[in-house]
């Protein structure tokens, strides 16, 4: 990485802690992705960017905020980026994925809390996220018990905008949604001082849709047996998504696919049991559950997660001459995600069982980060589906550090044995 200390110091990040950080990621990063054998030659950009992740992406921002152009910070897929794009900001996916955040963010938040809002409160406080420090608006939104008040702590620091999620999907809450759309528009419009229109709305709903199809491109390639890409390595693409540029991003996601196409032509089957994850986000650089089962010598062929299909699945209509046509169309897309957030949510277990065919999974894991309740409440209803379908599933709930994974490796081994 090359020097950036200017620039870091320019966005108010603690230096000294921030380095601590930066020396964590590399080893990491190497012992995890570069120990892998014969991965496609197109991981070398996402290698790159992961080089550069608090370099050249944050200069980017740096940039398009000196030609006067605003960035805004997501944590969660139902804030349709389709908006922000269309007033010429940045989005930026900010889920804070590592443990190095949680002991700052315990400083403010009970420790029996998920550590995804511990770690994103944590990456605030501490000044040692670019992204975070880049942000001039962050939106939260009200989906779990944790996030909702968080957001009060991180509106100390930063303007935030928080969307009322709607937690049922009856005719009323689709209306409130594309009511909570058209604030997020007139707050986008306030922020960038550019006016969304009919025309740069269906630029960026066809920008948005292109990324889902290339994602969707490489987990189709996924079903292949053996698939031609690691769960890892996907993960990470699924991770990178959130916060490259758009266009880049799906350039070089179709590069990928169109050299995993070729592979795909001249792999033979393999015995490897192949595995669907499903449950809660893992923010980047969280790649535990996923090292420890391919480490296994199985494959992780899907993720029914927010940094998997929940993010890509369902393109947004353009059709429509109006802009209330077409936050419609947003409403409808978005409001199809099945987070647990919902109640009732059976869509989500019949998603699994449709993957777990599609994607000719012999098992699956359900993957909670700890304390998450929605999602662990959740879990029974699943299981249920899944036993009259005769899936296997095996419950994993974890943080984000490395204390339980012997503890993991062995219920993952014991798993793969019996399925
Ligand atoms: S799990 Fe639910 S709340 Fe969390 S990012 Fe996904 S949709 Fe949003
Ligand atoms: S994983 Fe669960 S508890 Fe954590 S932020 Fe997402 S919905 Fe909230």
């Amino acid at each position: 990485m090359g020097d950036y200390r200017k620039m870091w110091s320019d966005l108010n990040m603690d230096l000294e802690k921030h380095d601590v950080l930066c020396a964590v990621l590399p080893e990491l990063y190497g012992s995890v992705y570069l120990n892998q054998e014969n991965r496609p030659e197109g991981m070398n950009y996402f290698n790159f960017v992961v080089s550069e992740v608090h370099g050249l992406r944050i200069e980017e921002l740096a940039n398009t905020k000196t030609e006067g152009n605003k960035v805004v910070g997501t944590f969660c897929v139902f804030v349709p980026d389709e908006i922000i794009l269309a007033a010429k900001a940045t989005s930026v996916g900010l889920c804070g994925g590592s443990q190095f955040w949680i002991e700052d963010g315990e400083k403010v938040l009970p420790r029996n809390l998920c550590p995804l809002v511990k770690a994103i409160v944590g990456a605030k406080l501490s000044a040692t996220c670019p992204y975070f420090q880049s942000c001039d608006m962050l939106v939260g939104e009200t989906t779990c018990d944790g996030k909702k008040k968080a957001w009060e702590i991180l509106g100390e620091h930063v303007p935030i905008h928080v969307m009322d999620l709607p937690q049922m999907k009856r005719e009323r809450d689709y209306e409130s949604w594309r009511e909570e759309i058209k604030l997020f528009i007139n707050k986008v419009e306030e922020l960038t001082g550019n006016k969304i229109t009919v025309e740069s709305l269906k630029e960026s709903i066809a920008l948005a849709n292109q990324k889902r199809r290339a994602l969707k491109r490489l987990y189709d390639l996924r079903k292949n047996i053996p698939s031609p890409i690691s769960g890892l390595d996907s993960l990470l693409i699924s991770q990178i998504a959130f916060y490259d540029d758009p266009e880049r991003f799906i350039a070089k996601v179709n590069e990928l696919c169109d050299e995993l196409d070729e592979r795909v032509k001249t792999q033979n089957p393999d015995e490897r049991k192949r595995i669907l994850i499903t449950g809660t986000p893992m923010a980047i650089p969280n790649w535990k559950m996923h090292s420890i089962i391919e480490e296994l010598n199985a494959q992780v062929v899907v993720e029914e997660t927010c940094t998997g299909t929940r993010y890509f699945e369902n393109e947004v209509s353009s059709n429509g001459d109006t802009l209330e046509d077409l936050i419609k169309n947003l409403a409808d897309r978005y409001l199809k995600i099945n987070c647990a957030c919902f109640t009732p949510n059976d869509g989500r277990a019949q998603d699994i069982i449709k993957y777990a065919g599609e994607y000719k999974v012999d098992g699956v894991i359900y993957y909670n980060l700890s304390f998450c309740h929605t999602y662990s409440v959740e879990y029974k209803k699943v299981e249920d589906e899944l036993k009259k379908n005769d899936i296997p599933v095996l419950f994993i709930e974890t943080d984000y550090s490395s204390e339980d994974s012997g503890q993991m490796k062995t219920r993952v081994e014991a798993f793969l044995e019996m399925i």
